[in-house]
């Protein structure tokens, strides 16, 4: 057993019950302790970032980015040590770490370091207002100053210090808020920011439970949180206290559309593949399939042969296993629930179905059929290693069911027909769409990335996902400058009446294209 090392930020105030365990779910072993920070210690980290801030924002987007591409270098330097620390407090496979955590960041870490500057540059803007005709508009972003970010358990990395970085580049401080089942990632990530060079205090971690996070809300700036849609919603109701902006990602129930003319090889690959990575732990994973008729069959039977050839068990040596624990011990009963109610409503499950024997927290790759829209497996998310697939007779029947759904996450539409696909990703009423693909949209970080429905409020990724840890900041100059303005004091008739005249010859027409029998 290893404690992380505490530095000054991370001191407890004595309290007895002031260290939470950190458990590694595929031994049942505790790896590590870390504080559990009350509001009072959360206030000082944010009074302290606050300080920090502008030496931050001054060193100007070459010098935060130096620090990122230092950053970046390190965590490539690091990964055996990050993979390590990630598969210890999450069970995941050690590929699963080092695709979606490592690389995913390292990627990011280059991306918002290159793009930031263009994203947030001076707009010069040229306004239709005769009222600002011969002035200088400009609308510039400038950063909100202490963000908080709080992150999930399934990508320690990836989903708390993956957000940070478009907020650092943005010339804000963070306090980086970890769920308390995986603070470890975050912290080793602080670690790597200050031998990257990142000055003091200019990123601090709270390590705690929920009352942490809401301290974490109630003094920063703006709060950027991933989790799930129930605690997105007291996120947003604190928030709304202090008027705090936030932008939420939250859970899916991500559905893929299965035509009769796709590629089933390929798409009986990527359901499974989707579905069971990093344990079917991804806000989103492919949870629900809708399958045309005519090849239903067939899609089944692949997708039954793969899940049952699945390795799963403890995460060794790479290429070891091939899906990992379930991270967090209450998902097992969230996962047992929905099985269970489907079974109960007429599903038949076709592989898997149970919790695997201990020590460690496994259950198994899971297919069912028979399900409809009565079952939670296909109305909630599971956030498991469960993909239930439903027949449907045609695409239109498809599309209703993907659509019927609270969330609106990530989705997909499987066909040969690439016209056909577009067509119908852009009547899915989801975020995002993927045609012949699912989740590696996420990886396209110029795209936006985000959920509609409960599945969130704003996007990351893209200039929107750099823009909302700014303010908007919008200047208007005038150079040309009268003593005085047709509008100014005092009121008078003759320039009252020019003013309507004005208005009518402006504003008094129709449609010109109306006018033009447009
Ligand atoms: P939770 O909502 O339980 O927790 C998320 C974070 O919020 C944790 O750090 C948690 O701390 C903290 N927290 C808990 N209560 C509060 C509160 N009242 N105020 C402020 N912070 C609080 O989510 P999970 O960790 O269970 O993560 C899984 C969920 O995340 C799934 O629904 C998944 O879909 C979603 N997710 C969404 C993504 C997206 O991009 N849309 C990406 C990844 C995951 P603590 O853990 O210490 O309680």
């Amino acid at each position: 057993m290893s404690t992380v090392e505490a530095r000054p930020q991370d001191a407890t105030d004595g309290r007895p019950d002031g260290q939470i365990a950190v458990e590694n779910p595929a031994t049942g072993e505790t790896v590590a302790h870390v504080p559990d920070m009350s509001a009072e210690q959360v206030a000082q980290l944010v009074a302290r970032a606050r300080r920090a801030q502008p030496g931050w924002a001054a060193l100007g987007f070459d010098g935060r980015a130096e620090v990122m591409y230092e950053a970046r270098r390190w965590l490539v330097q690091n990964r055996d040590r990050m993979i390590k620390t990630i598969v210890d407090e999450t069970g995941k496979t050690r590929e699963d770490a080092q695709l979606a955590e490592i690389s995913f960041v390292a990627d990011s870490l280059g991306f918002w370091a290159k793009k930031a500057e263009s994203y947030l540059k001076d707009e010069r803007v040229r306004s239709h207002s005769p009222f600002a005709w011969g002035k200088k508009l400009v609308a510039r972003y400038r950063p909100r100053g202490v963000i908080g970010v709080i992150g999930p358990w399934n990508y320690p990395l990836a989903n708390c210090f993956g957000d940070a970085i478009a907020a650092l580049m943005a010339g804000n401080s963070v306090i980086l808020k970890p769920s308390e089942i995986t603070p470890l990632a975050s912290l080793l990530m602080a670690e790597g920011l200050r031998a990257a060079g990142l000055p003091e205090d200019v990123m601090l971690v709270a390590t705690g439970r929920a009352e942490t996070g809401t301290a974490v809300v109630d003094h920063c700036d703006m709060v950027m949180f991933t989790g799930s849609t129930a605690t997105g919603k007291k996120v947003m109701a604190r928030a709304a206290e202090t008027l705090t902006p936030v932008s939420l990602e939250l859970g899916g129930k991500d559905p893929m559309v299965v035509l009769r003319d796709a590629d089933l090889e390929r798409a009986a690959n990527a359901a499974v593949y989707w579905s069971m990575s990093n344990g079917g732990q991804i806000c989103m994973s492919v949870e629900r399939v809708y399958v045309e008729e005519p090849i239903y069959d067939e899609f089944v039977q692949k997708v039954t042969e793969k899940t049952r050839a699945l390795r799963q068990g403890r995460p060794g040596e790479l290429g070891s296993v091939d899906v990992g624990a379930v991270t967090f011990a209450a998902q097992v009963e969230i996962i047992e629930r929905h099985i269970r109610d489907a079974v109960e409503k007429g599903a038949k499950v076709v592989v898997g179905g149970k919790s695997g024997a201990g020590p460690g927290r496994f259950f198994e790759p899971t297919v069912l059929t028979g399900v409809d829209h009565s079952m939670e497996i296909m109305t909630e998310e599971t956030f498991g290693p469960a993909l239930p697939i439903m027949k449907v007779r045609d695409e239109q029947e498809a599309v209703r069911l993907a659509n019927d759904s609270r969330y609106g996450l990530n989705s997909s539409v499987w066909t040969r027909d690439l016209a056909k696909g577009e067509r119908i990703a852009r009547t899915i009423e989801a975020g995002n769409t993927c045609v012949n693909d699912a989740v590696t949209n996420y990886g396209a970080q110029e795209l936006p990335f985000g959920g509609i429905r409960e599945s969130g409020i704003g996007v990351r990724h893209s200039a929107h996902g750099i823009q909302k840890y700014c303010s908007t900041h919008s200047l208007l100059i005038t150079r040309f400058a009268p003593k005085s303005e047709l509008y100014f004091f005092p009121y008078s008739k003759r320039r009252s009446k020019l003013l309507e005249r004005l208005i009518v010859l402006m504003y008094g027409r129709g449609s010109r294209k109306r006018k033009r029998g447009r």
